[in-house]
Formats: C-alpha cells, sequence, structure tokens
C-alpha cells in the first residue's frame, strides 16, 4: 500500500514546549505556569495565524494531564494520557473551531460537555478556535460556563482578532499574544524539515519562502511542500523567485544604481521590462521601499541586524549602501512610502510608476543643488558625487578594533583614517597625507561648515540640531566635532558616514581626518582650554550648560 503523504505543516507540528518556533516567552510562562502548579482557568490565544496558537494549546492540554511532568515542564509522552493525545483519542480534550460552528446549539453541546468529569486524568481541556466568530447568543450562552467552570474544565480561546473579543471574555481570560515568526526562525526550522526530508535547498530560497509567508509558519511548511513538489526535491532560489513570482534582488539593486547615477534610461527600460513580465505594480513599490530601507539600515552597524537577510544578501547591502548619502535614501523612502498610498488612487498606474522611477533618478541631483546653493564657492559636479568606496570590502568592525568606537567605522572611512576617541588625550596626530585642499581649514570656515551641516541635513530635525550642540576645531587636516552630550553624539555617530562625506564635500578633501568626541571636562583639558581659545561660542555653550571645564 502507498504511504499517505502528510503535509509537513501536521508531520512536524511540535508535540513538545520545546519544539514550539518562534514564541519563547508565551512557552516559558506556560511551563512555569504548570511546574508552579498556578494554571489559570482561562486563557486567550492571540496574534496572526499560524504562528502556534492551537499547537500551543494542545501541548499545554498535554501537559498538564501528563502523569510524569519532567523537571522542565514538558509532557513524558510515554504515560497513558501522553499516548491518548499523541494518538488523538483522548477525551480530555475537546476543539471546537468557531468559524464553522458557532451557533447557540454548538455552544450548548460544549456546556453538556463541561459538566462531565474526566474519566481518566486531571483536566478537560476545552479549544475554541476562531472565538471572536461565536455568534452574540452563543457568546452569552458561554459566559456563565466561563465564569464558573468546574474545578477540572481549562479553556482555551484562540483568535486572530482580538479586538473582536467582548470585554466580559477578556477580563475573565489570561491573554498571551502570539507573535509573528522572525524570517530566521523559519529559515532555521525549513532547513530542519528539509534536512528530515533529505531535500536539497539553497538558504536564499528559505528565505524567500519565509519572507512570502508573513510570519505564518503553516504559510511556509505549505509553501515549502509546494516547491519540493515543483522542483522534485531541489529547492533553489531561481526556482522559488519563479515560481513564487517574486522580483530578484538584482532588479532592486540595478534600480538603485540607476537612482545614484540618475541613469533614467536604464530604470525606466528597466521598469518597463519587469512590467512586461507581468509583475504587479504594487508589489513592485512595495519590494523597491524595502530595497532603500534596507539600504538605509546597512549603512550602520547598529542597525544592520534589522535586515532579515542571509549573510551573503546582508554584505551585498552594506557595500551598496555605502555609495549613498543617508539624505539621498531618507528623501527615496519618503517619496515612496507617499507612492505606495497614492499609486492605489491612481487610473493611468504605468504612468504614475514611470513619473516616480524619473523622480527618484533626478533626487539625486535635486539634493545636490540644494547643496551647492547653500555652499559659496560652488564644487566641481564630478565631485559632488559620492565618494566610492576606497577601503577593501571587509569593513565589518573585527574584535582588536573594538576600542575605536564602532561607528567609526563605518563605510568609507578608510581604516587609516580612524583615530581612536581615547588618542584625543594625546596631541592630535599629524596628518599622513596632506593634500591640496581647496579649501583652507580655518575657523571661519569652520563656522560656515557647521551653517552647511545644520542645513544639509535640516530635514533630518534630530540630526541637524546635533550641530547646534557642537563645536567643531581643527589641528591641521584633523577636525574633531566636540558633542555637549552622549545622545548628541550618539545620533551624530549614526549618521557618520553622510557627515563625513558632507565634510570631505564642503573641503574637496578626502584625506581630511574627522572624530567625534564627548566634550570632557575632567581629561580633556587642554582640548577645552583650544576650544575655548578657538571658539568664542563654546563659552556661551559653557555657560548655558553649566559646564565647569578645569582650567
Ligand atoms: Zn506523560
Amino acid at each position: 500500500m502507498q504511504e499517505t503523504f502528510l503535509v509537513s505543516a501536521r508531520k512536524y507540528r511540535p508535540t513538545t514546549f520545546r519544539d514550539v518556533v518562534g514564541q519563547d516567552i508565551i512557552v516559558q510562562t506556560l511551563k512555569n505556569a504548570i511546574l508552579q502548579n498556578k494554571v489559570a482557568q482561562s486563557f486567550l490565544f492571540t496574534g496572526p495565524r499560524g504562528v502556534g496558537k492551537t499547537t500551543c494549546a494542545r501541548i499545554f492540554a498535554k501537559t498538564i494531564n501528563c502523569e510524569n511532568i519532567t523537571p522542565e515542564g514538558e509532557a513524558c509522552n510515554e504515560c497513558k494520557s501522553c499516548q491518548s493525545f499523541n494518538n488523538n483519542t483522548s477525551f480530555n480534550i475537546y476543539e471546537l473551531d468557531a468559524a464553522s460552528n458557532n451557533s447557540v446549539e454548538d455552544i450548548r453541546q460544549l456546556i453538556e460537555q463541561v459538566r462531565i468529569p474526566p474519566q481518566d486524568g486531571k483536566y478537560k481541556i476545552y479549544i475554541i478556535d476562531e472565538v471572536h466568530m461565536l455568534s452574540a447568543h452563543a457568546f452569552n450562552a458561554f459566559l456563565k460556563t466561563l465564569e464558573e467552570p468546574p474545578a477540572y474544565a481549562k479553556f482555551i480561546l484562540a483568535t486572530t482578532e482580538r479586538h473582536k473579543i467582548l470585554p466580559t471574555i477578556l477580563s475573565r481570560c489570561q491573554v498571551y499574544h502570539f507573535k509573528r515568526i522572525s524570517v530566521q526562525d523559519m529559515v532555521n526550522h525549513l532547513q530542519y524539515v528539509a534536512s528530515q526530508e533529505g531535500i536539497n535547498v539553497e538558504e536564499e530560497a528559505l528565505r524567500i519562502i519565509a519572507l512570502r509567508a508573513d510570519g505564518a509558519m503553516r504559510d511556509a511548511l505549505s509553501l515549502f511542500d509546494q516547491m519540493v513538489a515543483l522542483t522534485g526535491g531541489h529547492i533553489t532560489y531561481k526556482a522559488v523567485i519563479d515560481a513564487l513570482f517574486v522580483l530578484d534582488y538584482d532588479f532592486y539593486f540595478q534600480f538603485s544604481s540607476s537612482f545614484l547615477e540618475g541613469n533614467y534610461v536604464q530604470a525606466i527600460t528597466l521598469l518597463n521590462d519587469i512590467l512586461a513580465k507581468g509583475f504587479d505594480g504594487a508589489h513592485l513599490l512595495s519590494g523597491l521601499t524595502t530595497h532603500i530601507r534596507y539600504l538605509l539600515l546597512a549603512q550602520t552597524p547598529s542597525t544592520l541586524d534589522l535586515l532579515e537577510l542571509g549573510s551573503a544578501l546582508q554584505e551585498r547591502y552594506q557595500e551598496h549602501s555605502k555609495q549613498f548619502q543617508a539624505a539621498l535614501l531618507i528623501e527615496a523612502l519618503n517619496m515612496l512610502v507617499k507612492a505606495e498610498f497614492d499609486y492605489r488612487q491612481s487610473n493611468i498606474k504605468n504612468v504614475f510608476l514611470e513619473n516616480l522611477i524619473l523622480q527618484l533618478c533626478l533626487l539625486h541631483d535635486r539634493l545636490q543643488k540644494n547643496f551647492t546653493s547653500q555652499t559659496s564657492p560652488p564644487l566641481d559636479p564630478a565631485l559632488q558625487r559620492p565618494i566610492p568606496p576606497t577601503s577593501s570590502p571587509s569593513t565589518k568592525p573585527t574584535p582588536q578594533k573594538t576600542q575605536a568606537s564602532p561607528s567609526s567605522l563605518t563605510p568609507n572611512y578608510r581604516p587609516s583614517n580612524i583615530v581612536k576617541i581615547n588618542d584625543s588625550k594625546k596631541e592630535p596626530n599629524t596628518p599622513v597625507n596632506i593634500s591640496k585642499t581647496s579649501k583652507p581649514i580655518n575657523e571661519t570656515i569652520l563656522e560656515e561648515l557647521k551653517n552647511h551641516l545644520k542645513e544639509t541635513f535640516k530635514e533630518n530635525q534630530e540630526l541637524s540640531d546635533v550641530f547646534s550642540y557642537s563645536t567643531i576645531s581643527h589641528e591641521n587636516e584633523y577636525i574633531m566635532i566636540s558633542f555637549s552630550h552622549p545622545q548628541k553624539k550618539a545620533i551624530a555617530d549614526n549618521y557618520k558616514t553622510s557627515i563625513i562625506n558632507q565634510i570631505h564635500h564642503f573641503f574637496n578633501n578626502n584625506n581630511i581626518r574627522i572624530d567625534f568626541t564627548l566634550t570632557d571636562n575632567k581629561t580633556n583639558t587642554s582640548f577645552n582650554d583650544m576650544i575655548l581659545q578657538k571658539n568664542p561660542e563654546f563659552q556661551k555653550f559653557v555657560e548655558i550648560l553649566s559646564l565647569k571645564p578645569e582650567k
């Protein structure tokens, strides 16, 4: 006889708390309650579909009935009760799907059941799925039972729509919020399933499946089954993006390169190629929005982890993002978010998209025009482009460099230029490479630089303000921006690459070394003096903030 095919979502449904994916806090709380013998009477499990609500309810039901609960709070899976649960023959669990059984009659049957105590085992567990679907009458009939249930009855109500649950029900339940399962958790689980089934997979392929499943493990597993069937057990990235009609990352990278180069011919051609293949414009828009968001996040080490991507792709984002100024990405993101909303209203969708892509290609020049109109001597247009990365591809912070603040290792910042924060206590280093400077560095120009930075970043109020709380000083080609407050410095650190780029552009000199520091009145006596001497504004600043620099 042929073996019946069991879908992965059922075959790999967790049977112990240990196997539940991505709901660690809930699992721990439930286990603790069981171990401490403080199990509530009624629970409400809320959260999106396919994240493990019913699964957890079943494991919970099995565990509280187990005769030999392990010290970790797990069911033994061996006792009579556990076995009957595992074979689906237990009489102590009663499941009602309120989506299809929502009448008063259905609830009456359940209430009848509640009256009968368990024949063996300690508890009878009633799981009501999609409880928000119960009719008003059914709800009312149920309320009485929920108010005064017999000690052996436990209720687990599950819903995807918590806001539809009456307050009278909510107040009688312990509420647990199940979260979407993260892409990485899903990828790990899919990898486990693949290894158990002897299926060859490319990690990037699983990531696409996980992204499409949008936090629901059940969906991820059924997509996985489809892909197994389609590919005959060798799931490649290419096969998955073709089958799921997902746009390859490459297209998005091509778009962002066009935005950077202002190459609208290339961008419009690309757009039309994609639309001709039948891709949906709305999907393209949201994909592009995500792509720009990723580029922005990839610029700072501290936000890099928010990219739910594999390491190879993450590195690719990191590298690519170095070419962009944050201002451009922020503005592009702004335009795209707005466009996603307007697109739905538009009657001429293709023209709408073309226009948007054109605007994005012109964005770079537009920002640069604002930039130059605020700078007195016009810059050579060739130099207005972001500086291409000059360092080797691996600019990731390495352990031995941890003494320097991580952000001093941001892209575009050549390792030879890194000045440790602590070095500010010593004599400022003499620059190694003195280049031809188009603008001399002096006090007047530093004041101009400060205003220029404020102006350049004015669309990011938080960042722009930072410069009002800073003092800029220099020693030959070494510029030091001192911040009065750690918070201000932290904000500046987040945008260090962009700030450094702007300063290099401003002076038309990539050899200028720039460092951020905190004004420290204890250890930086000489530096304070230097600043006070060279920058009278610092005195005002000292007074406003009642700082007491040592003299
Ligand atoms: Zn057991």
